[in-house]
């Protein structure tokens, strides 16, 4: 069966940061995302999780910063021009695979609904994805299953 994005979907990022923030939520991520984030910050990696993890449920999150009523990822920069990711060559699956998660792809309302809610500039504009990258985007998001 096809999926509804069959023709790609556009996205380019645009670096609002908006993904990496917003109302509570969970950055997930696995033990070998674990050891690579601690290793790009030179800690050890269980200092690493002392200082930026925190546990939900059975699983492992990055943690939060509550600013101004939003919450950032505690990697989110608001220092520079324009939101980046302190870790970002080796931020986890999660991070990598927006917007192409699974619950933006069930519909087109779906996707059109978390273009609006994030609200990402960045869906919907630049650089065509063909539908065989989306799906390895979408089905290796949750790589700690
Ligand atoms: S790890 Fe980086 S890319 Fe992922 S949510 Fe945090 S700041 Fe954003």
């Amino acid at each position: 069966m096809s999926d509804w994005f069959e023709d790609g979907l556009c996205f380019s990022c645009m670096q609002s940061g908006n993904c990496c923030t917003g109302p509570p939520g969970a950055v997930w991520f696995n033990d070998e995302e674990g050891r690579a984030m601690a290793k790009k910050l030179n800690l050890a990696v269980e200092t690493f999780y002392q200082r930026y993890t925190r546990m939900v449920g059975t699983r492992w999150s990055l943690r939060e910063n509550s600013i101004d009523g939003k919450y950032d990822c505690v990697f989110l920069n608001r220092k520079t021009k324009k939101p980046s990711c302190l870790l970002y060559e080796a931020r986890p699956s999660q991070c990598r695979t927006w917007p192409f998660w699974p619950e933006n792809l069930s519909s087109e309302t779906d996707w059109h609904r978390a273009k609006k809610e994030t609200p990402c500039p960045g869906m919907d504009s630049g650089k065509l994805i063909p539908a065989s990258e989306i799906r390895i985007q979408r089905d290796s998001k949750y790589p700690y299953k």
